[in-house]
């Protein structure tokens, strides 16, 4: 991914390198009236537009070949990178740690393509057009320093909030950079971060509905009837996460056995709470909010249907 090459700089920024010169070479045919050869009998703006023809190229290929020497060492990518190389080591040593851990699967993209932000295990990355902005995790600071509300995002029919966050560095050569992210990635990225993201005392970041869903999803639960397990039955491993004990149980408690739609689920502990109220987030319509609560959903083992009323915690 990082591969410093000035030549797709030059070419990104407009003057694709001898185009202007071609065109004035080709005027001098096409259009001889114009007396364009030689240059300096030329007319004044065909001369000045000769000179730029010339100069552009020139600035740009110095430029491209000031960078290139030392193998690419003076590139600004090349010299960031360099920052956090080791003694003995150079900024190709950097690239490729940046490059491997680019390839991992965990690691934490977002952003439109001229303002991409990578997080991974080591690093923090901003990409955007003409720039890469790179910080090492161990020695940066995040602070929240704004949130933007918008009522509607293209993509769905809800209300998104957008979040600027600064990344600043302990190191006073590297340049503290914003990155922006919808605040529902906001969990994720915390997740990717190891240093504690700061907030500004005026911004609230507003949870991702999945968040607000479990929270409530929890509280409802607290107040259903508490089911008692045998004391033959020891209490196995979530089968969804493995890492907590099962703690919930699916009882019909909403009406009579035999009324309703809901259905009498005979599986034994299975599932912890929040791995049954994901399940239970996950098979509603992202759409449709409003409607969650009220709705049943099949038990993830028997497919008995159960509401949120008949989900007890264990005792
Ligand atoms: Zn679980
Ligand atoms: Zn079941
Ligand atoms: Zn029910």
């Amino acid at each position: 991914m990082l591969r410093p090459a000035g030549a797709d700089r030059a070419q990104s920024c407009g003057w694709r390198f001898p185009g202007e010169g071609r065109y004035y070479v080709g005027m001098c045919f096409a259009a001889s009236e114009k007396q364009l050869f030689p240059p300096s009998q030329a007319p004044e703006a065909w001369r000045l537009f000769f000179l730029l023809a010339v100069l552009l190229p020139t600035v740009a290929g110095t430029l491209i070949y000031y960078w290139h020497r030392d193998g690419w060492a003076r590139h600004p990518l090349a010299r960031s990178l360099a920052l956090y190389a080791l003694p003995q080591s150079g900024w190709q040593a950097v690239a490729s740690s940046v490059n491997t851990e680019f390839r991992r699967i965990d690691k934490f993209a977002t952003g439109a393509p001229g303002a991409r932000v990578i997080v991974t295990d080591t690093w923090v990355m901003k990409v955007t057009t003409y720039r890469v902005h790179v910080a090492q995790q161990q020695d940066v600071h995040l602070t929240v320093t704004e949130s933007q509300q918008h009522e509607l995002s293209p993509d769905s029919n809800l209300p998104v909030q957008l979040l600027t966050i600064r990344v600043a560095s302990s190191s006073p050569e590297v340049q503290a950079f914003d990155i922006r992210l919808n605040s529902t990635e906001y969990g994720e990225l915390c997740e990717k971060i190891r240093a504690p993201i700061l907030r500004a005392a005026n911004v609230v970041i507003r949870q991702s509905l999945g968040d607000l869903f479990l929270e409530t999803f929890a509280s409802l639960v607290e107040v259903n009837p508490a089911y008692a397990v045998p004391s033959s039955q020891e209490l196995e491993a979530c089968i969804g996460c493995m890492q907590t004990r099962a703690s919930v149980k699916l009882v019909k408690t909403c009406q009579e056995a035999a009324e309703g739609e809901c259905q009498q689920c005979y599986c034994r502990p299975m599932w912890c709470l929040t791995c049954m109220g994901k399940w239970f987030a996950s098979r509603q319509d992202p759409q449709r909010p409003d409607t969650w609560l009220a709705s049943r959903v099949p038990c993830p083992t028997c497919r008995a249907r159960f509401c949120i009323l008949d989900v007890c915690a264990v005792r």
